[in-house]
């Protein structure tokens, strides 16, 4: 059950993109593969959030050619890549299949009974908005400020995505699953309970982190839109041919790959 991690996809229609939210990797490996990782509950090959982040953007790469603006519904994959370019960057939508990215880690935040996925999601930004008297347009405009006056020198390399290369959800997964190494399970075992000196040390991650994410987001719409160089049709079967000779790891083969 990894589909607690978002209200889309609670939601009886959307039950078939649940798989997308996320791509976890095998059990304290602090790596991400594409090949390995990328599936989803029976096994198919790129239905995970960087293979969704794949598609979409490829879809809306497609927007100028009415051969195949007839075929995807680009609203919908517009929203679909925002949101996911979202999901990857918090660190437990790339976290351990055994765990299923924190959701089975049962813990307090504070007196409240939770786990270590929902913290991540939603708890630490809700008890950071109270610096904020709960206003979210105030903490949107202190993280712009951050983009603007610390991280000026980062956010170049943040906008960066290879030559060639309209959008690179791959890097956003090695991050998160690293960060979730470092800083996201440590000290966050079944039963503890989560408090000031949890808060305090990884909100500073959650910050940079909806920087990179926004920053991300827009550099790859800019490269979709307007960035003028042609945009090729990949899929991502194209992208990893690779793949198709790769062994798939899951909850059950762990030990396999
Ligand atoms: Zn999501």
């Amino acid at each position: 059950m990894q589909n607690s991690r978002d209200e889309v996809s609670h939601r009886a229609g959307w039950r078939w993109s649940s798989p997308l939210h996320y791509v976890d990797t095998p059990d304290f490996r602090c790596n991400y593969d594409y090949c390995r990782d990328c599936h989803d509950f029976a096994r198919s090959r790129n239905r995970c959030v960087t293979g969704a982040i794949y598609n979409y953007s490829a879809q809306l790469s497609t927007y100028k050619n009415s051969k195949f603006t007839d075929q995807y519904n680009l609203t919908e994959a517009l929203l679909f890549l925002s949101h996911f370019v979202g999901d990857i960057h918090q660190p437990l939508h790339c976290g351990f299949l055994g765990d299923e990215g924190g959701n089975t880690i049962i813990l307090h935040w504070y007196r409240r009974k939770s786990n270590l996925h929902h913290v991540w999601d939603t708890l630490i930004i809700e008890t950071a908005l109270k610096k904020y008297n709960m206003d979210l347009s105030m903490m949107i405009e202190d993280i712009r400020t951050s983009i603007l006056e610390d991280w000026p020198s980062d956010v170049p390399a943040w906008e960066s995505c290879g030559v060639n290369q309209t959008v690179c959800p791959n890097w956003y997964a090695a991050e998160s699953i690293s960060l979730a190494c470092k800083f996201v399970y440590k000290n966050a075992s079944p039963g503890s309970t989560l408090g000031d000196d949890y808060f305090f040390t990884r909100m500073p991650h959650v910050r940079k982190r909806l920087a990179q994410g926004g920053v991300r987001l827009a550099a790859t719409l800019n490269r979709i839109f307007i960035g003028g160089y042609s945009l090729l049709y990949h899929l991502p079967d194209d992208i990893f041919p690779e793949c198709s000779s790769n062994t798939i790891c899951d909850r059950e083969n762990q030990s396999a790959c």
